[in-house]
């Protein structure tokens, strides 16, 4: 039998899933960074994380048929990261390293973004699977689209599409880790609802502190996810004027901010959404949870074989 392996290095964690032919899930692991340890540490930790996956495959006496790991940036065809601005990362030759690290690994290694993993994530195993026209936006620190348009991902010319998280809400805005200000993830992302730039450590428990006081109905939490939505639901009316999704479908911590986080998001969509599209686009949270850019990972893998043409 065969495997399809999807990895996802981001601020707070790494995630690896693995799939069979049918996608069909062999193996879930995922690390969050809860000790102040991080990705720019070493690509090399990575590589040794997908070794073990690797060899846990062989062990099931499985073939690898492909790799794709996803990454919080702009990711040219060689794999080269050209910006990942919350990991830090400018011009890193992650393809390059990962096959250094693997050492002919016997099977292809694609990067890719985040976002747009996620996306294939959503059309083949989520909730609303075979939507032809849908919008996947991360829930991290960052925020990036993953764009799906008459059944297929958008990329653009150098594949750097989707990167709402850096349309501008607000020249005199919150300072972003691209380098300017009021970006919508700086206004609508993680740091946004949690009033500050966390550490990596930090994400985790922040989230689950914030969805306790609001739970709590805690007045100073709720204006901020109120606040942290409208700028959301501003970012998503451009994507939803620009490209009319049949559904755009929020991921990450977001999921867990969803039942105050969709109330102010749909607010916004009811001003702001020119007359002919009202209504007909719905906002949901993923199914998938933190997994699904890994697991997006496994379906790019499936996506680029012909299952007909393997042997056995
Ligand atoms: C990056 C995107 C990424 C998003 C979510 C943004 O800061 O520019 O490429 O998809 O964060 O991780
Ligand atoms: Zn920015």
């Amino acid at each position: 039998p065969y495997a399809a392996i999807g990895v996802e290095i981001n601020v707070d964690h790494v995630s690896a899933v693995a799939t069979g032919l049918a996608g069909e899930r062999l193996l879930t692991w995922r690390r969050a960074f809860t000790g102040g340890e991080s990705v720019s540490q070493g690509v090399a930790g990575v590589g040794a994380i997908i070794r073990r996956v690797v060899n846990r495959m062989a062990k099931e006496e499985r073939q690898v048929l492909g790799l794709a790991v996803a990454v919080p940036g702009l990711i040219d065809v060689q794999g080269t990261v050209r910006i990942a601005p919350n990991l830090g990362w400018r011009e890193a030759d992650l393809g390059g390293d990962l096959a250094k690290a693997l050492r002919d690994p016997g099977f292809p290694v694609q990067v890719d973004n985040d976002a747009n993993l996620a996306a294939l994530a959503e059309q083949r195993f989520g909730a609303h699977a075979g939507a032809s026209d849908l919008v996947y936006l991360t829930g991290e620190i960052g925020v990036g689209a993953g764009i799906i348009l008459d059944g297929r991902l958008r990329r653009g010319g150098l594949g750097y599409s989707g990167e709402i998280g850096h349309v501008q809400l607000d020249p005199d805005g919150p300072a972003c880790h691209c380098g300017r200000r009021g970006c919508l993830e700086a206004m609508a992302g993680i740091g946004a609802v949690l009033g500050k730039d966390p550490s990596p450590a930090e994400i985790q428990v922040e989230i689950e502190e914030t969805v306790r006081l609001a739970r709590a109905g805690d007045a100073g939490t709720l204006a901020a996810i109120e606040s942290a939505g409208r700028n959301l639901g501003k970012g998503v009316s451009i994507l939803v004027n620009l490209l009319n999704p049949e559904v755009v479908i929020l991921g990450g911590h977001y999921v867990a901010l969803a039942p105050w986080l969709l109330p102010p998001v749909h607010a916004e969509l009811g001003h702001r959404v020119i007359a002919a599209q009202a209504g007909g686009c719905q906002v949901v949270a993923s199914t998938l949870g933190h997994d699904a850019a890994a697991l997006g990972g496994a379906a790019r893998v499936l996506d680029s074989i012909d299952s007909g043409r393997l042997p056995g």
